[in-house]
């Protein structure tokens, strides 16, 4: 069957498709009904049917392939930057998971409790995830780059009865503790949690809170020969939450089921990242991002395959370093993000020459638009297919992209491609809903229902999930994406930016609302407009225009520089350094309409040297030429 058969067939006849892509897994019970759509929007995939996500990633692979390895561990993350690995092979995994799970029991974890990982990426986060998934405790990962208020909101949403951490994470050589940080975020937290189990990595002295915090070690040591079999869960019950920014200030939580979210990594692993078992996939992703979730933890394993866990940097202890892995690894499938291989392309092209790379037979990237010449630049020096994909936290796997495991359809510059199985995806017209035309400039939407892994809804908040997602058009009821989008002749789709206030920088999405707040929370500033500005690097960056109370802050190009320093200073300390803006203005005004609202757009447009258009509902047009005057001033 050819690409265009088999979408076909999925939109047609999702009952007889999804049922048949059930097979690539194991299932303790198979479903009675392969989706109910009763209560629409809200799909359940595979009803009736009970299986496990870590006995598909784990226990499933051990009566053939054992001894062969499942999670490459490397850290580039030492004084010096030579890389040290960690290799488990799928009875090493599967002995460490049943350790952890072993102390998660011992703490009283049951199924249903959720558990929060803020942990940098060593292989005991990966071993915890796998861990949660076995007993079925809900897992919510925070991404380690996360400062103390990220981490508090996100405890009190999810509540949890355990927290693994570890003394610290490292950048570029540089410690950075955790501790202190998820001390003080339970501090801010009204939820508290039972305990918290740390990894010491031995690199950050800790404060302990007796009772409250224990050590991994000494827990892992009395659980050594531990058996715990896999609780078998309903398809449709949930196996995680991952917190994603939006419009307002408030994360939500994108809840997954075990069975749905299953049969889409076991299916996309064949049709899209055409994994076999015992080859190997490295993601160059975090676990705390969905791509870390999907694709370094439980797609390549529910797979068959080993997955290369890395902590460092692309570009230490050389830019070679990547491809040293490839090597020695025989990599055959890697998956980045346009904004690494920009990096990679200002290193001196020999580093990556001198390595044997014919094991790889592609690269998938994605997270942001990929621009043509980081595209043709990497194709000409692997001389292998570059694949674009286009999906996000919501979806958990790709919606659009280039279906290689099923034919050789061809790639198309500048389009992350077409629309996966089980995708209904239309561009329609912002105002009416009416379906676009070729070319014609639209809002990305799907229609219900949506297919197997994809968001169930907003944790403890079925209303947001409506209210946030959710509208109709033409006569349909459809998600949409809140990117704009276009579709050529040929049913190509071309990603077009964002509709609503989010960013996204170096491929992570961050809410312009969010960093808002929090420089709001500085007591010298009086209102804030921040904006994603276009950066030949990351994509975007965030840019920062801040009304100061005091106006001293605004009298001399060192006052509004130290008042600057001092908003980014505050962006870092409650997001961490990724939401950090990487300018803040100084203004007395900023453009808004007679009902307040903030016009980010024209200031958007300003500080991409466009011009701002319509922007007769600006009550002040002096505030535009502040902003003016603000980027072209000391
Ligand atoms: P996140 O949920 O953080 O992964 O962000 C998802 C958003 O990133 C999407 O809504 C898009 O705006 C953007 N995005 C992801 N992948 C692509 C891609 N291949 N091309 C263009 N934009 C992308």
């Amino acid at each position: 069957m050819n690409y265009a058969e088999l979408y076909q067939q999925s939109i047609d006849k999702p009952d007889a498709f999804w049922s048949e892509e059930a097979k690539l897994i194991d299932w303790h019970t198979p479903a009675v009904q392969v989706l109910d759509y009763s209560r629409p929007p809200f799909s359940r995939w595979f009803v009736g049917g009970k299986t496990n996500l870590c006995h598909n990633a784990v226990d499933r692979w051990l009566p053939t392939q054992a001894d062969k390895p499942a999670l490459i561990a490397v850290s580039t993350e030492n004084p010096d930057g030579v890389p040290t690995e960690k290799i488990f092979s799928f009875r090493d995994l599967h002995a460490e998971v049943q350790r952890v799970a072993a102390m998660m029991l011992s703490l009283g974890v049951a199924k249903g409790d959720r558990v929060l990982l803020y942990m940098p990426m060593i292989p005991e986060a990966t071993i915890a995830m796998l861990a949660c998934a076995r007993i079925g405790a809900i897992h919510s990962v925070v991404f380690g780059g996360f400062a103390a208020n990220s981490l508090a909101t996100r405890i009190d949403d999810a509540t949890p009865k355990l927290i693994f951490s570890a003394d610290a994470g490292s950048r570029n050589g540089k410690v950075i503790p955790y501790k202190p940080l998820l001390d003080e975020a339970i501090k801010f937290a009204r939820h508290k949690p039972g305990h918290v189990v740390l990894v010491d990595r031995g690199l950050a002295p800790m404060n302990i809170e007796a009772g409250r915090d224990l050590d991994f070690a000494t827990l892992r040591i009395q659980h050594m020969d531990a058996q715990v079999p896999v609780t078998w869960l309903d398809s449709t019950e949930v196996s995680y939450i991952l917190y994603t920014s939006g419009t307002t200030g408030k994360p939500k939580g994108v809840q997954r089921d075990v069975g749905g979210y299953a049969v889409a990594l076991a299916s996309s692993m064949k049709r899209i990242f055409c994994g076999n078992p015992g080859e190997t996939y490295f993601c160059t992703s975090d676990i705390g991002w969905v791509v870390g979730h999907s694709y370094i933890v439980y797609g390549p394993l529910i797979a068959g395959m080993a997955t290369v866990m890395y902590e460092g940097l692309p570009v230490r202890p050389d830019a070679g370093i990547w491809w040293s892995l490839v090597e020695k690894y025989k990599i055959t499938r890697m998956f980045s993000a346009p904004t690494a291989i920009r990096v990679l392309k200002k290193q001196p092209p020999e580093l990556m020459r001198q390595h044997d790379l014919s094991s790889l037979r592609a690269l998938y990237l994605a997270g942001e638009p990929l621009d043509q010449t980081t595209s043709e630049w990497i194709g000409g020096m692997l001389g292998i297919p570059v694949i674009d994909n286009y999906w996000q936290t919501e979806s958990g796997w790709p919606i659009l992209t280039i279906a290689k495991g099923v034919d050789d359809h061809p790639t198309r510059l500048g389009s992350p491609g077409l629309p996966m199985p089980g995708y209904r995806v239309k561009i329609v017209n912002e105002s009416t809903g009416a379906v676009c035309g070729a070319n014609e400039k639209g809002v990305v939407v799907i229609e219900g229902p949506l297919p197997p892994g994809f968001m169930q809804t907003v944790y403890g908040d079925d209303q947001r999930f409506l209210d946030t997602y959710w509208t109709e058009a033409n006569g349909k009821q459809v998600y949409s994406s809140f990117d704009w989008g276009i579709r050529d002749a040929d049913g190509y789709y071309f990603i077009l930016g964002r509709t609503d206030d989010v960013i996204n920088v170096a491929g992570h999405r961050l809410g312009t609302r969010e960093i808002e707040e929090s420089i709001s929370s500085h007591s010298n500033v009086s209102e804030v407009a921040v904006v994603g500005v276009d950066d030949k690097l990351k994509g975007q960056v965030a840019v920062a225009f801040v009304i100061p109370k005091n106006a001293e802050a605004a009298a001399t190009p060192e006052s509004r520089q130290a008042f600057a320093l001092e908003v980014m200073a505050v962006v870092d300390q409650q997001l961490g350094a990724l939401a950090r803006p990487a300018q803040v203005h100084v203004v007395s005004l900023l453009p808004k309409t007679r009902s307040g609202k903030l016009v980010r757009r024209a200031i958007q447009a300003i500080c991409e040297g466009r011009d701002p258009g319509d922007v007769t509902t600006i009550e002040d047009p002096a505030a535009l030429q502040q902003v003016r005057a603000a980027l072209s001033g000391p």
